[in-house]
């Protein structure tokens, strides 16, 4: 999200410096991991729809003006029983924003994609508007486009304390004080306690992401051949996968993680992590069932209902709150570098951020009925 908005800033104009406390594409946070699923029928609310169609053009955009790849569309597949979440809240979407899809039984899934075992009773849709990202790649592009646009970008320079100081905000490290007339925080899982008095419950949640080597089909689970998929299991287990690129299959299960502070994180993947993904694989995706190329962890930032919080300090009109995204907001980051620039230069949007509000949560800081 720094990265995005970084660029957006500097290319209206506006004299932009990036605090990082680590290196640039460093493996802390939430945004490493070699791919990042894109789709369009939002099964989280249809509300994100316009952003993520704003989106594929802004990917488009960087591309063009990179002449870096950062985009591919293999069309994706949401699968689980009709009444699953995922379903339900996909066909939502489709329905409230006409979206191409196509629904799909489980003879039908497995005729196009035979990689795909669907259970008795699960289905799938299908929409072609959907793809993988690179997301070292892409924040390398907006660092680079950025930095060609005047930003500064401090790496290692960690902001230990902010402060309002009358219309302005000061920003301290170790090294150096400086005063800005406004503050964007991008900073994920290390929102809360840079910002404390914004008491929203966010959660910091360990992920673990792996790159299997198909046993056989391996041509199947290429990006030309093999959508990404969602899956949803009859217990209510979200499990994810995306094609081979050269790096491996891979396949995740999404939350049901071990909540930790992001410095705390156990960064260590055992068999405990593996087996739950192996059980998925060898049920629903057998022919993957190969050996692990690789393994890494990540973290979800997630808010009380799951959806990003995006909006201005409810005491200083100068400060914004730019994450956390819930484990699904790295798609986005192009709108979200442009409707925060928005906000910050214009103090207005033309796309509705009501689903992000802090206000949606009460004082205490559960949600408000
Ligand atoms: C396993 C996994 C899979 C995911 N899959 C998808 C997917 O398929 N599709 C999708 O759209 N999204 C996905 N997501 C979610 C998405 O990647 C995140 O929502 C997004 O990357 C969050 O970006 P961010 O900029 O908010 O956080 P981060 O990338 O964590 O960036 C925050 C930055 O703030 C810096 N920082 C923190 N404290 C300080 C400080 N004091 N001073 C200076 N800098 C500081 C950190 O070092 C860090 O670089 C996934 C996430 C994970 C973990």
């Amino acid at each position: 999200m720094g990265s995005s908005l970084s660029y957006h800033l500097a290319r209206r104009g506006v004299k932009t410096l990036v605090l990082e406390r680590f290196k640039l594409n460093h493996e802390n946070g939430s945004s490493h991991g070699k791919s990042r699923i894109i789709r369009t029928a939002y099964a989280e609310h249809p509300g994100y729809v316009p952003l993520v169609r704003r989106s594929f053009g802004l990917w488009r955009e960087l591309e063009r003006l990179s002449g870096e790849e950062l985009l591919v569309m293999t069309g994706g597949l949401m699968i689980g029983r009709p009444n699953s979440r995922l379903v339900q809240g996909v066909l939502r979407s489709v329905r409230e924003h006409r979206l191409p899809h196509e629904q799909l039984g489980a003879e039908e899934v497995h005729e196009r994609f035979p990689i795909f075992k669907l259970a008795e009773g699960e289905v799938g849709v299908y929409e072609k508007n959907a793809g993988k990202l690179f997301p070292e790649k892409s924040i390398e592009t907006n660092n680079r486009l950025a930095r060609e646009e005047g930003a500064e970008f401090h790496f290692e320079e960690p902001l230990v304390a902010w402060d309002s100081v009358g219309e302005r905000v000061e920003a301290r490290t170790a090294k150096e004080s400086y005063m800005a007339s406004q503050i964007a925080f991008t900073s994920g899982p290390w929102l809360s306690s840079l910002v404390p008095d914004l008491r929203v419950p966010l959660q910091t949640e360990r992920q673990v992401m792996f790159w299997f080597h198909p046993k056989k089909d391996n041509d199947l689970f290429l990006a030309k051949r093999m959508p990404i998929f969602i899956w949803e299991l009859p217990d209510g287990r979200e499990f994810y996968g995306l094609p081979d690129s050269g790096e491996g299959v891979k396949v995740a299960r999404s939350h049901g993680g071990i909540l930790s502070p992001p410095d705390r994180i156990n960064r260590r993947v055992s068999t405990m992590d593996e087996s739950p993904v192996r059980e998925f694989i060898r049920s629903r995706l057998p022919s993957a069932d190969g050996r692990i190329i690789a393994s890494t962890t990540c973290i979800y930032t997630n808010s009380p209902d799951h959806h990003f919080v995006i909006d201005f300090h409810p005491s200083h009109k100068n400060v914004l709150i730019v994450s956390p995204c819930s484990g699904h907001g790295f798609k986005f980051s192009p709108v979200i570098g442009e409707v925060v620039a928005d906000l910050l230069t214009r103090g207005r949007t033309d796309f509705d951020l009501s689903l992000f509000n802090l206000s949606r949560f009460s004082p205490s800081g559960g949600l408000q009925a």
